[in-house]
């Protein structure tokens, strides 16, 4: 069996995937599931190519699988999909396969669902104003995430190259009511954001913080090597900072990783909650303070999006 991108699509529609994530994220981290940490092969060639294989197990699911994935940034100029790849699913009684996956479909949705479920924790509950930064896969779907969680009324679109912020807005078009507007600047698009996605393939930091609102959550998804940011150091300084994942964090967030080298301390010494913990005890977080959420994306993230489409499919 195997279920592609327009059977995802279908199947998983926005706002039943960020209950999945609450549902998954609510399990018991130590306990119910097994998430190393993911092995990724760079190619160091001149397409700057990365191979990532990403394990996991959820133990009361009883499943496990692992997402094979190549990551190429530069796709996107050919029309390309960066993330392509294809997630298997086995049963955990006797090890048998039960389904592939088209990687593709399912990152664009979690990656966007999970930053959704952290929003509607972190953003404060009358935030209107939604800044985009960058146009690929990730800012289509972080639109549909954000429109999930909270009433937006204004979007504020940047991208590198214009052409592509004005493609994104025309495609917007089908959310009535919400006005998309293109910005020539990242201040001029952030400066009024109550919520602000970053979902660029930028390598050094793009977003200051001069002029962001004292209330903002930014959801920074960009960057997800130890050597690459979105952010400015004075961002992580002065804000509220939130994770998917510790382990993952401490080895691969370069979002934390530089600043905490320019401070002197560890990463983690940032890190006020994990996704768990702020489901499990609202006294970690207060939407009214600066936050950001750093996105890396983990493998139980997809399993658990699979194991819901391959379910779904069968009923
Ligand atoms: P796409 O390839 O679809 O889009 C890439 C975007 O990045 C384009 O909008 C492009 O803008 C922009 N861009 C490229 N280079 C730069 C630059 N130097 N500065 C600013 N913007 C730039 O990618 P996706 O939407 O699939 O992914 C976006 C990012 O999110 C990637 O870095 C990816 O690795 C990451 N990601 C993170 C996940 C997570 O779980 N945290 C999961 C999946 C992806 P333009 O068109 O204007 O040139």
């Amino acid at each position: 069996m195997f279920l592609d991108n327009d059977q995802i699509e279908s199947l998983l529609p926005m706002s039943e995937c960020i209950q999945v994530m609450k549902e998954l994220f609510l399990l018991d981290a130590e306990k119910d599931i097994v998430n190393p940490l993911r092995a990724t092969m760079p190619l160091q060639n001149a397409t700057k190519g990365i191979m990532g294989m990403m394990p996991a197990y959820i133990r009361p699911y009883e499943v496990m699988g692992i997402k094979i994935l190549s990551i190429f940034p530069d796709n996107y100029k050919q029309g390309l999909s960066s993330h392509q790849g294809i997630i298997h699913l086995y049963e955990t009684v006797t090890g048998q396969l039960m389904t592939s996956l088209d990687a593709d479909g399912i990152t664009g949705i979690r990656t966007a669902a999970v930053s959704g479920l952290v929003t509607s924790l972190l953003a404060i509950p009358e935030a209107k104003n939604l800044c985009i930064l960058g146009s690929g896969v990730q800012a289509k779907k972080h639109i549909e995430a954000m429109l999930e969680v909270r009433d937006i009324k204004t979007v504020t679109l940047w991208s590198l190259n214009r052409s592509s912020a004005e493609r994104l807005a025309t495609d917007m078009e089908k959310f009535e009511g919400i006005e998309f507007i293109v910005c020539n600047t990242i201040e001029e698009a952030a400066k009024d954001a109550d919520i602000i996605c970053t979902v660029t393939a930028a390598t050094e930091p793009i977003l200051d913080n001069e002029y962001l609102k004292s209330h903002a959550h930014i959801n920074a998804v960009g960057a997800c090597t130890a050597s690459t940011r979105e952010l400015a150091s004075a961002i992580i300084n002065s804000s509220d900072v939130y994770v998917d994942n510790r382990l993952s964090a401490a080895n691969e967030a370069g979002e934390l990783l530089i600043p905490a080298k320019e401070n002197g301390h560890d990463a983690l010494d940032f890190i006020k909650a994990d996704i768990s913990e702020m489901l499990k005890d609202s006294n970690l977080y207060d939407a009214s303070k600066k936050t950001v959420f750093k996105s890396l994306g983990v493998a139980c993230e997809d399993i658990a999006a699979g194991l819901y489409c391959y379910t779904k499919s069968k009923t």
